[in-house]
């Protein structure tokens, strides 16, 4: 048997699969809209991040000067204070979350988290990981978390630290929670000892450019931020980015002398080609080229919600996002453009690399159907 052509065929198989897959698809926010040709040669290198990027370390085939300069990217687009920041470049927004409610728990270990019920899957399980005693908030219909039950929570537990999650783009409805407004909230009751994490894993790359803004960054009140960088930004390998304060970071560094660095990162062994990417990607776009793929995310967005309204069907959006939310569809449809779907709800997110063109595709796929998704839909849910 001749194993070698049947790697091919399969290796073949596979990528005219995955290439199928990529060209259609509406409804994961994941830019696909990348060429990182020129980083190639870089896959033939066993480069490992291991250690704390801002500090030397024995092991050199790595790239923590490219990693710390996609730190500092994201530091000056969330206004950190320029003499008081760290953070590094994560295998995704989870992992990013992670680190953000590590380092609350490591300030304030009799805290209670806090968080809305729009809140990613994710954040449950690493509370459940680092053992903090929580609280669901609820959320508003727009997916937004209801200040009112937060604070009448937070005054029920007020003798107690409070980490407050708040989420810059919810999944579903990219729904954005006011940090300022949270920290007002927190300063009324009088609770000194609080922290915000803000997870803005899909919005946090534009937040700053959006009209209206919605407060999140570090000026606003958060202490540290996430994002995940295989989504607005695109990557081949998922990444993400915890930007954080040095000072808080130095509350859980610890010393190691097999790496000649300091352990301050959830996993050893870090991947270094991921802030190759990243870092490649901010270089081409700049601040500049980044508001521009926003603008024209928003522009989409605004398209595919006038042409679904214009077939009676429910679309909105929350302002100045880019996921158009409606009723969830037949699944010829949900299945055809990969749109996930939660209760009676489903959403198209107009990443950077999706046109027109593809909206049109999909409205006219949408019109076939419609008489179907009479049927389908509940009863005023909006
Ligand atoms: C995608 C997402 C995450 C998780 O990020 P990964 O990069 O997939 O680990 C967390 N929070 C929100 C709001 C997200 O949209």
């Amino acid at each position: 048997m001749n194993t070698k052509v049947s790697t091919t065929e399969k290796l073949t198989a596979l990528l005219n699969d995955v290439r199928e897959a990529r060209d259609s698809f509406l409804g994961y926010p994941v830019s696909k809209d990348f060429n990182y040709e020129p980083l190639y040669e870089f896959l033939q290198y066993p480069i490992n991040n291991l250690g704390d990027p801002f500090e030397s370390s024995t092991y050199k085939v790595q790239t923590h000067e490219i990693e710390r300069e996609v730190v500092d990217f994201f530091a000056k687009l969330f206004r950190a204070n320029p003499k008081d920041y760290w953070g590094y470049v994560t295998n995704g927004g989870s992992e990013s979350n992670l680190y953000g409610l590590y380092i609350a728990r490591e300030m304030f270990p009799k805290a209670m988290v806090y968080y809305s019920e729009s809140t990613h899957y994710s954040v449950k399980k690493n509370i459940h990981l680092l053992n903090i005693p929580s609280i669901v908030i609820r959320s508003q219909e727009n997916g937004e978390i209801d200040y009112t039950d937060l604070e009448e929570t937070l005054k029920f537990n007020r003798h107690k630290p409070a980490i407050v999650l708040t989420t810059h783009g919810t999944t579903m409805k990219e729904a954005k929670d006011d940090v300022s407004r949270v920290k007002s909230i927190l300063r009324k009751l009088a609770i000194h000892d609080h922290y915000i994490h803000c997870d803005a894993a899909l919005a946090g790359s534009y937040g700053a450019f959006a009209t209206p803004r919605v407060p999140f960054d570090f000026v606003d009140g958060a202490d540290s931020i996430s994002i995940s960088g295989h989504k607005f930004i695109g990557s081949p390998i998922p990444a993400g980015v915890i930007v954080t304060k040095r000072s808080l970071r130095d509350r859980v560094s610890k010393g190691i002398s097999y790496i000649g660095s300091l352990d301050t990162t959830i996993t050893g062994s870090r991947n270094g080609h991921s802030p190759l990417f990243l870092w490649y990607a901010i270089q081409k776009m700049g601040v500049e080229g980044l508001r521009a793929r926003y603008e024209h995310s928003l522009e989409v967005a605004e398209y595919c919600k006038h042409e679904l309204l214009k077939l009676g069907i429910n679309a909105w959006t929350n302002p100045g996002s880019i996921t158009v939310v409606l009723p969830k569809m037949p699944s010829e449809i949900k299945d055809k453009w990969q749109l996930a779907t939660e209760e009676n709800i489903t959403h198209i997110i107009c990443m950077p690399n999706v046109t027109k063109a593809q909206i049109d595709a999909f409205i006219s796929d949408v019109e076939q159907v419609l008489p179907m998704q009479a049927e389908l839909e509940e009863p005023a849910y909006y």
